[in-house]
């Protein structure tokens, strides 16, 4: 994640200054073809490159997210907060204002992959952020949403973001969460976690080993073994211990 911050301060919905108790996070994407993050974001931090002059770091701008995920003036991409996490934002014009950060991603011509997976893995890591930040459960119900489920819910305006994009590249709303749960789930691979997960993959190795047949050159010998009492015949690909070996031996030289 590459996240900055350059809070918007002279937007009318900062001077505001209302605040939430966040319950989830809101993604949008702007619906204009311009990726680089100057167009909203001001002034100038020395990446951000020189601002459009109708940036939204200025009164009458009518609405502020919580943060942009664009392109800087190097063409690399960044997330940038705007508006303090827990500040109520003006992003989905309905009550998912109260309860829901936001954040807009900056469009292109919605036909460029390599933007989309920069894009993309920028807001999969800042939706992880939030949601540890916030304590939020990105598969919990109505937690994470874009704008277009949001307002199938009743708690945003009619929009179709980013319900317009991101199937071109073959990825929903669900792939969305999954894959911020997936990014959750990596904090979680603790000594205690990873330990377990050896010993259920051991378990799980010696359990196929004990299902293999016997190779085909051993099968006579084995079927011998068997018919002199050395062997049970049984799971002839396992690993015999040595106590299993001392009774094999005893029985052989009887
Ligand atoms: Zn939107």
């Amino acid at each position: 994640m590459n996240l900055r911050k350059q809070i918007l301060t002279q937007n009318d919905c900062y001077r505001r200054g209302r605040t939430i108790v966040p319950q989830g996070v809101m993604i949008h994407s702007t619906g204009a073809n311009n990726p680089r993050l100057s167009r909203y974001v001001a002034p100038n931090d020395g990446l951000l490159g020189e601002p459009a002059l109708r940036h939204w770091n200025q009164p009458g701008v009518g609405a502020c997210p919580h943060a942009f995920i664009g392109r800087l003036a190097d063409g690399s991409v960044a997330a940038y907060q705007t508006l303090p996490w827990t500040m109520r934002g003006w992003h989905c014009g309905r009550s998912g204002n109260d309860t829901h950060i936001s954040f807009e991603i900056c469009e292109d011509g919605l036909a460029d992959a390599g933007y989309f997976q920069g894009v993309y893995r920028e807001a999969v890591e800042l939706t992880a952020h939030l949601c540890r930040e916030f304590g939020l459960d990105p598969l919990g119900d109505g937690v994470v949403l874009c704008h277009a489920e949001g307002y199938k819910r009743g708690i945003a305006s009619n929009h179709g973001d980013v319900l317009h994009w991101f199937p071109k590249f073959g990825k929903s709303m669900d792939d969305f969460r999954a894959d911020v749960d997936n990014e959750l789930e990596g904090d979680n691979l603790d000594e205690q976690r990873i330990r377990a997960i050896v010993r259920e993959e051991y378990a799980a190795m010696e359990a196929e080993r004990a299902k293999l047949p016997a190779s085909g050159w051993a099968k006579q010998g084995l079927a011998e073994a068997k018919a002199r009492g050395i062997n049970d015949g049984t799971r002839p690909q396992s690993y015999a211990t040595r106590q299993e070996v001392a009774l094999m031996v005893n029985a052989a030289v009887k």
